[in-house]
């Protein structure tokens, strides 16, 4: 891959903890030779795995940045064994507009890369992480949550690995996570050119997040973030911690196949016929999609074509035909 334009102002290889920003230029009418100051943290000590840990890919999402934050700021580096590298706010410029895409170039940074040098600022991010903190890491962590379209059942996720005694390995990291569930993925959202596929051309080992959504945080689900990111750091290694073990038993689900997914067949108001969590079975009423410009009308009616557990719903009202309303997920079949 040829060299990023992205400048780092610490020194990733070195011991200690390091606070700084990636320096991303970019020229503009307000700011001719300014850059986008990306947080970068390292905390460095002695020998063990780096894990690199990324929050804010999607701007509106911050279950994930608030961990990241909580974890840093009174981290002791003597607490580490290897590196952990952060960055709280991916897509800076995404997190500070509080939106999925970036309001620089409307570009979705989980649908970016590998990226590009050369490219908009959000390839640009995209191709620095897949250049430069991918290879020097041993296993990813990439925090996400449903953002402002969608609501999850706080769970963790990673593509489902081929190999047994890989994905035992994954089974008991989401359980040191300890979210209320967890689940592999057959056809990740996003294909190839998430930062979860790009770890995969890079053979790091990742597991992902969906923490909570909305737009929005509630108590509950910021601690499970906080404290799961801390409990999933331990387990590979990297952080000790005095936290007691959790008392969650996370289930173990997959997503395996399209029809996991339910989608709007119709613009109008989603009535959602079943909530997060829920068990649901095939053929039972997903939701109702009222119209707006013919109230006289029967809403138009939308069926789960298989049954499972509600992991993630649709969080406006106001839908359009083609968005996604529900997805489940069903009992591994390993
Ligand atoms: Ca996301």
């Amino acid at each position: 891959m040829s060299k990023s334009r992205i400048r780092c102002e610490i020194d990733l290889d070195k011991p200690g903890l390091q606070k700084g920003y990636l320096r991303l230029f970019h020229s503009t009418h307000a700011s001719a030779y300014g850059f986008i100051p990306i947080p970068i943290m390292t905390a460095a000590n002695g020998n063990g795995p780096t894990v690199l840990v990324t929050a804010a890919v999607h701007g509106d999402e911050y279950e994930g940045q608030i961990a990241v934050m909580k974890l840093f700021r009174h981290l002791d580096a003597k607490a580490v064994s290897g590196r952990i590298i952060a960055l709280s706010a991916t897509n800076l410029p995404a997190a500070l507009a509080g939106r999925r895409v970036s309001p620089l170039d409307d570009l979705n940074l989980n649908r970016c890369f590998p990226g590009s040098p050369d490219g908009r600022p959000t390839d640009q991010i995209a191709h620095y992480v897949e250049s430069e903190l991918l290879p020097r890491a041993d296993f990813a962590i990439d925090l996400h949550s449903g953002g402002s379209s969608l609501d999850y059942v706080p769970s963790t996720l990673a593509h489902k690995p081929a190999d047994k005694a890989e994905l035992e390995r994954m089974v008991a990291l989401m359980r040191a996570f300890a979210t209320p569930y967890a689940y592999f993925v057959s056809q990740p959202m996003g294909e190839d050119r998430t930062l979860m596929g790009g770890a995969r051309r890079a053979k790091v080992p990742v597991l992902g997040t969906e923490l909570g959504g909305g737009g929005s945080l509630s108590v509950e689900r910021a601690r499970i973030a906080a404290e799961g990111l801390v409990r999933a750091l331990a387990h590979l290694g990297v952080l000790e911690t005095k936290l007691p073990p959790p008392k969650v038993k996370t289930k173990i689900l997959e997503v395996a196949a399209d029809d996991y997914y339910v989608f709007a067949p119709a613009r109008g108001m989603f009535e959602p016929l079943a909530d997060l969590g829920d068990h649901v079975e095939a053929g039972q009423p997903a939701g109702a999609i009222h119209s707006q410009e013919a109230p006289w009308e029967e809403p138009r009616t939308v069926n789960f074509t298989r049954g499972g557990v509600v992991l993630c719903k649709r969080h406006p009202s106001r839908t359009e035909r083609g968005d996604c309303l529900f997805h489940l997920g069903s009992p591994l079949n390993s």
